[in-house]
């Protein structure tokens, strides 16, 4: 079940589809953590609340 978000990568410096490689639920809400399948770029995430995903 591998789920992506189109994110702007820094390092390819163009939109790259990340793939959530972690999940964890905080009390602020739930942190996640996308990388760069191209670079190995990782960004963390946080989304407050309830776990919808919306289309950014
Ligand atoms: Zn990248």
């Amino acid at each position: 079940m591998a789920e992506t978000s189109k994110r702007h990568c820094p390092r390819c410096e163009t939109t790259r589809a990340f793939v959530r490689t972690a999940r964890t639920t905080m009390e602020l809400g739930t942190k996640v953590k996308w990388r760069c399948p191209e670079c190995g770029f990782s960004v963390v995430n946080i989304e407050p609340g309830h776990s919808i995903e919306a289309p950014a």
